[in-house]
């Protein structure tokens, strides 16, 4: 049956735990459909966000407010704050939601200069380039940088949106088991000589990408490994830090930081203003030479309108607070905060005998649920306690590595994860999904 996929269906009565097995033939392009239209969190429509730095959120139906366990906003800036909301609402009189022109059309405000400029500082680079969606910033750049000739080597659970950008570009493609320098090293063994000058060999250039925390896994790269292997097979790196930059690091500079990392040794560094900053869009910060050569080539910069400016100064002021530059230590003690939360969330979920994935200090954390059954009955019994969690599951994972992603921010109260962690706890109980013997309590 060309164009159709055998998938295995199980549906799970959670309360008998029987389980029923279903195999049908699925047109391959409907494999993201039937679990996208399960009513549960996350497919309902938000009325609106609570004020409370984004912890809770309203929906239109059944609940009318839940706990947000599911939402990138590390650090609490994606709602007011005392600093950056009345500055993007005097950007928004000032400049207007949009620039509606290309940034050499006349998109380019003293905004988006300053934020280039602050960009290039704050994560340790001569400069960099401004899009107006992370997204884009893969699938557009990775295509200018390298074409017929080049040389990808992609990490396996790399994004989609890099895996969009690699085959949007010309060139070959090789994949690298996940976050696995020794196989990094096999793949570029097969391509080239160790030591090989770049000027002699098969590809005209070869980049490596990876990401800083891995975002369905919520697991650091081994960055200083993989830089290693880089070197010695003089392959450019491109490090995607959406959910790094602003969320680790003593001072929030991501991975590099957090692992001890030099910059230098980093060619391309690449993020998102969507996560930590409360904002919109995307970055690329790099040498100026890449820089001016990315300004001059890349089409998503020549010709798609600028970001919208009450976004940039969104991002400006976060970053401001970050570094403290907004003359309070507010900063600081939010990046303390959601390291704090993080660790204490992780070690509890695995002393009730979850499977957390990830690493410490990642505010990112899956449960594993692996039935992709068990999604409805999960995430609708957190719901049912109003904590709204987020479950991923084919195709963003393999099929039967089913998750629910648990998302740490700083907003959140202990209050607020002590509620979290009972709700999660019964509903793991009634699921199933505790595969590990508990901890028993510490007299
Ligand atoms: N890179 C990674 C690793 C991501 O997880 C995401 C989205 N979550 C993106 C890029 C795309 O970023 P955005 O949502 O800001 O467009």
């Amino acid at each position: 049956l060309k164009g159709y996929a055998p998938i295995c269906l199980g549906l799970e009565d959670f309360y008998t735990r029987r389980l029923y097995l279903r195999i049908q033939a699925c047109p391959i392009d409907c494999f993201s459909r039937p679990i996208a239209s399960a009513p549960d969190a996350w497919f309902d429509v938000v009325e609106r966000y609570s004020n409370d730095n984004n912890k809770t959120l309203h929906r239109t139906s059944n609940t009318t407010k839940c706990l947000n366990l599911g939402s990138y906003n590390y650090l609490g800036f994606a709602a007011a704050d005392e600093y950056c909301t009345p500055r993007v609402i005097e950007s928004l009189k000032k400049y207007s939601p949009s620039t509606c022109s290309a940034r050499i059309d006349g998109g380019t405000t003293n905004l988006h200069t300053e934020l280039e400029e602050l960009v290039a500082r704050f994560v340790g680079k001569p400069d960099a380039i401004l899009f107006g969606m992370g997204y884009v910033t893969n699938s557009a750049i990775i295509p200018a940088l390298l074409g017929n000739g080049g040389l990808i080597i992609s990490d396996s659970l790399n994004h989609n949106s890099i895996v969009n950008g690699a085959r949007g570009s010309s060139a070959s493609v090789r994949v690298f088991q996940h976050n696995s320098p020794s196989h990094l090293e096999e793949v570029l063994r097969e391509q080239i000589a160790e030591g090989q000058p770049r000027t002699h060999r098969p590809w005209k250039k070869i980049i490596v990408i990876v990401e800083g925390i891995y975002s369905m896994e919520g697991e650091l790269c081994k960055l200083p490994e993989i830089i290693a292997v880089c070197k010695k097979y003089k392959a450019y790196t491109y490090l995607d830090e959406a959910h790094s930059i602003g969320a680790v690091g003593k001072s929030g500079r991501g991975v590099c930081e957090l692992l001890g990392v030099d910059t230098d040794d980093v060619d391309i560094m690449m993020g998102t203003f969507t996560k930590s900053f409360g904002s919109c869009g995307g970055y690329i910060a790099a040498s100026k030479e890449i820089i001016q050569y990315l300004k001059h080539t890349c089409a998503a910069h020549l010709y798609a309108t600028s970001m919208s400016p009450p976004a940039v100064q969104q991002v400006i002021s976060a970053i401001k607070v970050i570094l403290g530059e907004d003359g309070s230590s507010r900063g600081a003690q939010k990046l303390a905060r959601v390291r704090e939360n993080s660790n204490f969330f992780r070690s509890e979920l695995q002393k009730m005998g979850f499977e957390v994935l990830g690493d410490n200090d990642s505010p990112v954390m899956p449960i594993m649920l692996y039935n992709p059954a068990k999604i409805p009955a999960f995430s609708r019994e957190c719901l049912r306690q109003e904590v709204a969690v987020v479950t991923v599951a084919f195709p963003a994972t393999p099929l039967l590595l089913a998750r629910a992603r648990i998302c740490i921010s700083s907003s959140h109260s202990r209050e607020d994860l002590m509620k979290g962690l009972e709700v999660i706890s019964k509903v793991g109980d009634l699921v199933g999904i505790k595969y590990f013997p508990a901890e028993p309590p510490k007299c």
